[in-house]
């Protein structure tokens, strides 16, 4: 895993690569690449190469634009499938400034410097295991996404229900060859949802695996004549996708969040852990939730989180503990959703988590009902809070938390409110056909 320099340059003379893809991912979560021929190899290993800052969205202004390439050796993969072009490998880097500093606005040098803190605070790792949710629907005759599902399947269906069971298998196998160590994939609730889900790994090798993962599915899913989509809720009325954050910090014993002797096995750190997501969960939602369409899915009946609480089994809150213990211990946070930034919500939910801790703050007693049946007034009397019902809200929640300034670095923060705001205003301007049928008439 961990490659030399000299190694990856006789790996591609081997394996006679023809380009290479050196990728970060932007503000907003998007993968973002430099193609370059693999003659530029060792340049690229020795960090020389640049790129317009300027021109990735939230990134930097025109006249400081060069920015520099950092790859990171250990990222370092051929990617399976045959393309006409010969084969073609990807190293993920790290956004550094024209003097040779992290740049600021690059998340994924941002969670590193989180994890410092973490490591400050005696924990080892930050262990992530997201279990992302998808949906494939047909290519029209033109080869562009159509709106039409792909199959009419339900939860843990087979075919020949499930026509999506071949493309989702040809989808595990090309994981599994880029080292993936996949432990479920199934059909989900909804018509056409599937879900794949891999071993948790330590947190930036964890969000480099979810981009991974986001651009394997969508280039198989093509190869089969499907366009896989991300979106928190494309279709009324029925599941939308989640992408669940299963969490745990480790220590040089093992898995800090598991405590044999207390009555549920979670150990103290746990119950501060999770105090801190409960806290500041409204503005972390911006982050979690950054689209005006991840609130479509944040409503009551399926499955996905309305209320801030947690529970030991039960979906429908916030944070959920699921039942293994030992080194299995871990919190599920149920409203990140795919359409979220990894490294950018990983990076403030470990703030928020590692707040609990340092201030040693009590959680609530867990809920044990449907939250979804609950009354406004027994809701009011255990002062269970909703989660931001709209972008809107939850944009003027990040705006008040200055941790979660912390968390993002002073630069990430003020782009990101800026593009949400921006966002929120072009939604709130469109006349949406709901409107016209509801009003038109009357
Ligand atoms: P669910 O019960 O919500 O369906 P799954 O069993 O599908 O949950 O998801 C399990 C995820 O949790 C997997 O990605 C798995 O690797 C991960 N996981 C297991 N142990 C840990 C741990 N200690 N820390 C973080 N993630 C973990
Ligand atoms: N699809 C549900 C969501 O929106 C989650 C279903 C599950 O528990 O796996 O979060
Ligand atoms: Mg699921
Ligand atoms: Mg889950």
């Amino acid at each position: 895993k961990n490659h030399t320099k000299q190694e990856i340059m006789e790996i591609a003379k081997e394996e006679n690569v023809r380009f290479l893809r050196l990728m970060f991912t932007d503000i907003d979560g998007v993968i973002k690449n430099v193609e370059v021929p693999i003659s530029q190899l060792e340049k690229a290993l020795d960090n020389k190469m640049m790129f317009d800052g300027s021109s990735i969205d939230g990134f930097v202004a025109v006249e400081e634009s060069d920015m520099q390439l950092r790859p990171d050796l250990s990222t370092w993969l051929i990617f399976p499938w045959d393309t006409e072009y010969g084969k073609i490998a990807r190293l993920i880097c790290d956004v550094y400034n024209p003097d040779g500093t992290p740049f600021s606005g690059d998340p994924r040098s941002n969670l590193k410097r989180v994890l410092k803190e973490m490591e400050n605070e005696g924990f080892t790792e930050f262990n992530l295991g997201p279990e992302p949710e998808f949906f494939l629907f047909k290519l029209d005759e033109n080869g562009e996404p159509s709106h039409r599902l792909n199959d009419h399947g339900g939860y843990f269906d087979l075919a020949p229900t499930d026509l999506g069971e071949n493309c989702r298998r040809d989808i595990v196998l090309q994981l599994e060859e880029l080292g993936f160590e996949i432990e479920a994939s199934h059909h989900e609730a909804a018509p056409g949802q599937h879900e794949i889900d891999w071993k948790y790994a330590d947190a930036v090798e964890a969000c480099d695996n979810i981009q991974t993962f986001k651009l394997v599915v969508k280039t198989i899913a093509r190869k089969h004549g499907l366009h896989a989509s991300f979106m928190p809720k494309p279709i009324n009325g029925v599941h939308g996708s989640g992408m669940h954050f299963n969490m745990s910090l480790f220590n040089k014993d093992g898995n800090a969040f598991y405590d044999e002797a207390d009555e549920m096995g979670l150990s103290k750190t746990a119950h501060e852990f999770i105090a801190g997501l409960l806290k500041h969960a409204k503005a972390y939602t911006a982050i979690c939730n950054p689209t005006v369409n991840s609130y479509k899915r944040l409503t009551p009946g399926f499955e996905a989180p309305v209320h801030i609480a947690w529970s030991a089994s039960n979906r429908t809150p916030l944070v959920r503990v699921p039942t293994s213990r030992g080194m299995s211990t871990r919190v599920e946070l149920r409203s990140v959703d795919p359409s979220a930034n990894p490294y950018l919500a990983l990076a403030v939910l470990l703030k928020a988590g590692l707040s609990g801790i340092q201030e040693n703050k009590v959680v609530a007693d867990p809920i044990g009902k449907n939250i979804y049946q609950m009354s406004s007034t027994e809701l009011g009397e255990q002062d269970i809070e909703r989660l931001p019902a709209t972008l809107y809200e939850a944009v003027s929640h990040l705006k008040k938390d200055s941790l979660m300034r912390e968390a993002m670095g002073e630069h990430m923060y003020n782009n990101f409110i800026t593009i949400r705001t921006q966002e929120w205003i072009e939604y709130n301007e469109q006349v949406s056909p709901w409107e016209q049928k509801k009003y038109f008439k009357r």
